[in-house]
């Protein structure tokens, strides 16, 4: 069971009040909250390890080594890797994604397919675009269903012995639907595709074990998984790693550099050129420590009853549409809405009034709003720290806004 009171005093930012009321942080798929130990992680990096790390002789640069390398080692443990070797820090899921799509651009051909959904963040779009230009490849959109699932049958269809790779996201980052990525992954494999993942909103509330799932990549950011920015990781399965190419060059990812040549090190340094975001790196070591003590069980039974209370108060509001499955189960704690004839805009600057934080607008999806219909909707994203008595005053606030445009 989570102790909702600690937790919450664990993160300091929840003590601040916003326009006069105390701040309700519902915007975590944007990014989430820190809690103590990551600010500390981070300002004690600074105050007392700070040195650049790979080989430094003296004891600062040494330390600083072992630390980062420890955090790679705890990534590994956290979505169990097989090696070391096959996490690669980045500086978040749009930097992991462009540094698959670009780094096997060379090795994909004209005529050949790549399969997204209709439900893809823009960073999961925009470098395969920008690919399939290049090598005169296809690309193709699984097409979701009004409830924010994947259409499987529809998916089964459009794959053929063409595809070369399928990039799909864990969870949509606007309804929150959770990808049957069970079902996914084998059928691609069947058809000698490669499937890469984007976990950035799953990495937090679900568990992700790489090996059982048999995904060839996976992308996720620290800071929506209560890390800092700046910082991310890819995960490639060691052969396929040793395949790309990076795109960036420079000092670290080296082992030899002549006049004339230059021989790259090996994986995952290889794709870690430049000096690293150290701190954030400690950083992120931090927050997955703190998910690890928290327990991610205990972190989705309540995101779950958080989520079933919130679907019920919110269907409860007349003129207000939910965008996603109607289980609670099937989805992350992310619920995005359009409510009758009022501007998804003015809805989130009416919640900011009274202090709580929402989005509104396309969320990076506009693919899957033009499915939907909608230019753009309001989300309320949850977190662990989340009240019910939260979504009861989301629930309320939304009600006052109905009525204030509806004017009974
Ligand atoms: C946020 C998000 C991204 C991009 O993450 P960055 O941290 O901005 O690089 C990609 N995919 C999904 C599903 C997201 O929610």
């Amino acid at each position: 069971m989570l102790k909702l009171k600690n937790i919450r005093k664990g993160f300091p930012i929840l003590a601040r009040t916003i326009n006069g009321h105390p701040l309700v942080y519902f915007d975590n798929a944007s990014t989430a909250q820190k809690p103590y130990p990551v600010i500390a992680a981070m300002s004690d990096f600074y105050a007392s390890r700070n040195a650049n790390i790979h080989r430094g002789i003296h004891t600062l640069s040494y330390e600083a080594t072992e630390a980062y390398e420890a955090v790679r080692e705890r990534v590994q443990r956290f979505i169990n890797a097989k090696s070391r070797d096959e996490i690669v820090f980045t500086s978040g899921t749009t930097e992991s994604l462009n540094t698959v799509a670009f780094g096997m651009k060379y090795l994909l051909k004209a005529g050949q397919e790549i399969l997204l959904t209709e439900a893809e963040h823009h960073s999961n779009i925009v470098p395969w675009q920008i690919v399939a230009a290049e090598r005169k490849m296809k690309l193709k959109y699984i097409p979701i269903k009004s409830d924010g699932r994947l259409d499987l049958h529809a998916y089964h269809k459009l794959l053929n012995k063409r595809a070369r790779v399928v990039a799909i996201t864990h969870a949509s980052n606007v309804t929150g639907a959770i990808t049957p990525l069970q079902k996914i992954i084998p059928a691609a494999h069947k058809m000698g595709s490669l499937v890469v993942v984007d976990a950035a909103q799953s990495v937090a509330h679900i568990p992700i074990d790489v090996r059982r799932l048999d995904c060839d990549f996976l992308a996720f950011s620290g800071h929506k998984a209560y890390g800092p920015t700046g910082v991310g990781v890819l995960y490639g399965k060691r052969d396929l790693l040793e395949s790309l190419r990076p795109f960036k060059y420079g000092g670290h990812m080296i082992k030899r550099v002549t006049k004339d040549q230059t021989t790259l090190a090996n994986p995952p340094e290889k794709f870690e050129g430049g000096t690293a975001p150290l701190a954030e790196v400690i950083g992120l070591g931090a927050a997955l420590e703190w998910l690890e003590q928290t327990g991610l069980k205990n972190i989705i039974t309540h995101e779950s009853s958080l989520s079933r209370h919130t679907l019920v108060r919110l269907r409860a509001i007349p003129g207000l549409r939910l965008h996603g499955p109607d289980r609670a189960s099937a989805r992350l704690p992310i619920i995005s809405f359009t409510l009758d004839g009022v501007p998804a805009h003015d809805i989130a600057s009416l919640l900011d009034a009274q202090g709580i934080a929402v989005r509104s607008g396309h969320h990076c999806a506009q693919i899957l709003h033009e499915a939907f219909g909608q230019p753009a909707t309001t989300r309320a994203s949850l977190a662990v720290y989340n009240t019910r008595q939260e979504v009861d005053q989301l629930a309320k606030a939304l009600l006052y806004i109905q009525n204030k445009f509806h004017g009974d």
